[in-house]
């Protein structure tokens, strides 16, 4: 029997209660599908800084390295916005992404039928909407140097410096392509060439890696032409692939095609050591400790460590199915719910996914 090590960090806010069903979901998945995991729980975030004075103990770190998967909830609370910067939540997840180099993230937006409703877009504009946004996650703007505030000058002053070097893009190029092989085999790559010497040589190289593998299909788009494309006709997309900070601002505009960041997984990953797989949204204080979180973008996320992560394909199959199956039925909790579904809790839910499985 393949046996897993996966570490689970459940965080802050809502994230122990969507931690808690994708547990039991796991567990349920693994005896069906004649597979072991064990799931190691670790203090990170919020609650890792109460106890240990760091959102990101070494421990953790230490832990989540030596694993064959993370799953992470989220992270974060208004009350600690006056930290440090380093000691806030959010410091976390930036160390972390570094420990483990993860230097792709992937955000798949895919409408689903039952959900058609939920998005603030027409109907027929969003029902074809089935894209992967391919993210470069650790350079760029974010992590360039120097930085910083100049303060010898009459007015403050502040710079960062968005740079990438050809292998940097080169590797992001390559995950895209693996991705777009699997689908539909078009990579669409978003810059700012027309302005950026740094988007130059993201064109360049990402024209240079994908001209030799003769299946995929490229185009090449500005960024604010891009954000325009995704609201006026989204269903053109497969891939798309772009740097840390225009990935940033356009998958959140991705994301809302579906109408619930309560439905919206991720995965961050590097080319060989664990990935970590979480949910698009944030802690949601406003509705913590009240069991009526969407636990579904955290189990979406737990089907993205399954297939990308473990192999484990056909558990992830039954995941998604058994998520589709519920939704069909008028089960939603608050935030997917229309006139007519049931309303039911976090823990209801998972429940009911947990019946389909
Ligand atoms: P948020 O995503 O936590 O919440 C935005 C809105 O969406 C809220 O109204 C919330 O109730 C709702 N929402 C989010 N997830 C939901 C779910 N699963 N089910 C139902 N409703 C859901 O964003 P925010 O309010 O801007 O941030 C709150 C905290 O989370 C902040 O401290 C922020 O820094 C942090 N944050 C963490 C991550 C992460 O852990 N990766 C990402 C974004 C924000």
């Amino acid at each position: 029997m393949k046996k897993y090590k996966i570490v689970l960090l459940s965080g802050d806010g809502i994230g122990p209660e969507i931690s808690d069903v994708s547990k039991k979901v796991l567990k349920e998945l693994s005896k069906n599908h004649n597979f072991d995991i064990e799931i190691i729980e670790k203090l990170f975030g919020g609650i890792a800084y109460e106890k240990y004075g760091t959102p990101s103990p070494d421990e953790t770190i230490d832990q989540c390295k030596k694993s064959d998967a993370v799953l992470l909830a989220c992270v974060g609370d208004i009350k600690y916005d006056s930290l440090a910067r380093e000691l806030r939540p959010e410091s976390g997840l930036l160390k972390l992404r570094s420990a483990l180099n993860l230097f792709a993230n992937i955000r798949p937006v895919k409408v689903r039928k039952s959900l058609l409703d939920a998005s603030t877009l027409k109907k027929e504009i969003v029902e074809h909407v089935d894209l992967i946004v391919v993210r470069e996650l650790i350079g760029g703007i974010y992590f360039g140097k120097p930085r910083g505030h100049i303060t010898n000058t009459k007015i403050p002053k502040a710079f960062n410096t968005m740079v990438y070097d050809s292998a940097e893009i080169e590797r992001i190029t390559e995950i895209a392509i693996k991705i777009a092989n699997q689908r539909n085999k078009k990579i669409c790559s978003v810059d700012k060439s027309n302005v950026l010497e740094v988007s130059q040589l993201w064109r360049d190289t990402v024209l240079n890696i994908t001209s030799k593998d003769k299946n995929i299909s490229l185009s090449n788009i500005y960024v604010d032409n891009a954000a325009m494309q995704l609201v006026r006709d989204p269903g053109q997309f497969d891939v798309i692939l772009t740097s840390n900070l225009f990935g940033d601002i356009l998958s959140d505009l991705a994301a809302m095609l579906t109408g619930s960041i309560g439905m919206l997984p991720s995965a961050s990953l590097n080319n060989n050591g664990p990935g970590v797989f979480e949910p698009v949204h944030g802690s949601a204080p406003d509705i913590a400790g009240k069991n009526i979180a969407n636990p579904i973008a955290m189990l979406l996320s737990a089907s993205m460590m399954l297939k990308i992560g473990l192999n484990e394909e056909e558990a992830a199959e039954n995941l998604e199915t058994a998520i589709d199956k519920v939704l069909s039925k008028g089960f939603r909790t608050a935030d997917i719910a229309d006139g007519s579904s049931e309303v039911l809790s976090c823990s209801e839910i998972g429940d009911k996914i947990m019946d389909e499985i």
